[in-house]
């Protein structure tokens, strides 16, 4: 079988892609194969569709490789009151609009699909005119994953009145990172099992009105060159569209996948990874504590790293190469920022004692 060669580090293969975007089947302003072709020429490897309550275009047959990339088509499902929006993948159908939040959570985990809460912390306090769409019930069980940033949400949440020019000429310098919230949520939730982290674009390219004007807020173009998000695959993407959709799945269930904000720098070479005398971990894997067990980070450039372990900072530097003992058991993972601003977050690492 012919592959599709990603940027190779170490022994894996990254593949660097947009989540969550909208089309003219819900509220997006541009037709599918519009949003796919913007796609391409951005450089996608893969691109995940969720248009509202809809799977229409994959019912038509649209999912497939596009030349090299791999466009995929879910959906984001909401609940009556039009709040707990979960992104969902790999279903066999739209779930019915009238289950409650905890029904299409456990349905969704029953067909082994994946199943990610949309914008959990969204908050407005500036603009009454567009309510926020938070996740409150935390009792539902099943999901996949949790949308971590959202750029759409972290956009309009910063706008007021006086800043809406300047964010609305720079929509991608103006963005900070995940809530220390929800980030938290996060790592608790995986002391105990595994949730993946991401970052979703949300691209609508809606109109806003600017005094006299109206202009395309976050073009899709502009979209997928901020928030990308890196999947990471034991071997290269297969060009048979089965065997790559179902890879690509597989990473998201796996937890083998960072994020960045790209306005900030290329992440493709970036790299994390545990490593003893008998094993080595990538992100999503597992190490067992054994002798000498160390940790490695490489960034691209220099930039402030962090380290968190069980949702603890261990470690804050300056640097473009980090290296250091770890002794505990545990969850892992790294932050590096410019600055104020987030660039790249990665998924857990898990160390277990044996
Ligand atoms: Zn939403
Ligand atoms: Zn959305």
């Amino acid at each position: 079988m012919e592959k599709i060669m990603g940027n190779k580090v170490r022994d894996q293969y990254y593949y660097s892609g947009a989540i969550h975007m909208h089309t003219t089947e819900s509220d997006g302003t541009r037709p599918f194969e519009e949003v796919v072709k913007i796609g391409q020429k951005s450089g996608l490897d893969f691109m995940m569709i969720t248009d509202h309550m809809t799977l229409i275009d994959r019912e038509r047959g649209k999912e497939g490789l596009y030349d090299k990339t791999l466009v995929l088509i879910g959906y984001e499902h909401n609940d009556l009151f039009d709040t707990h929006h979960y992104l969902v993948f790999d279903s066999p159908r739209v779930y019915p609009s009238d289950m409650t939040v905890k029904e299409y959570v456990a349905q969704s985990a029953r067909d082994k699909a994946i199943g990610i809460l949309a914008h959990p912390d969204e908050i407005r306090n500036e603009l009454t005119d567009y309510p926020p769409y938070p996740w409150n019930d935390w009792e539902a069980e099943g999901f996949t994953g949790i949308e971590l940033w959202n750029q759409m949400s972290e956009w309009m949440e910063k706008l007021t009145r006086f800043n809406k020019i300047l964010m609305s000429l720079s929509p991608r310098k103006s963005m900070t990172g995940p809530t220390d919230r929800i980030l938290k949520k996060w790592d608790e939730l995986n002391m105990t099992q595994k949730i993946v982290g991401v970052a979703g674009v949300d691209a609508h390219a809606f109109l806003v009105k600017l005094g006299p004007i109206k202009i395309e807020i976050f073009p899709y173009k502009v979209h997928f060159k901020s928030f990308r998000s890196y999947v990471i695959f034991d071997r290269p993407m297969s060009k048979d569209f089965n065997e790559a959709k179902a890879q690509l799945y597989q990473s998201f269930r796996d937890c083998r996948l960072f994020f960045a904000n790209i306005r900030w720098g290329d992440a493709s070479k970036f790299d994390f990874y545990l490593q003893n005398e008998s094993e080595t971990a990538g992100i999503g894997q597992e190490l067992t504590l054994g002798e000498k067990n160390r940790l490695y980070v490489t960034l691209p450039k220099t930039a402030t790293v962090k380290i968190v372990h069980n949702g603890n900072k261990i470690i804050e530097t300056n640097t473009d190469k980090l290296n250091c003992e770890i002794y505990e058991p545990g969850i892992y993972r790294v932050e590096a920022w410019k600055g104020k601003r987030g660039w790249i977050f990665t998924n857990h690492i898990r160390v277990v004692s044996t």
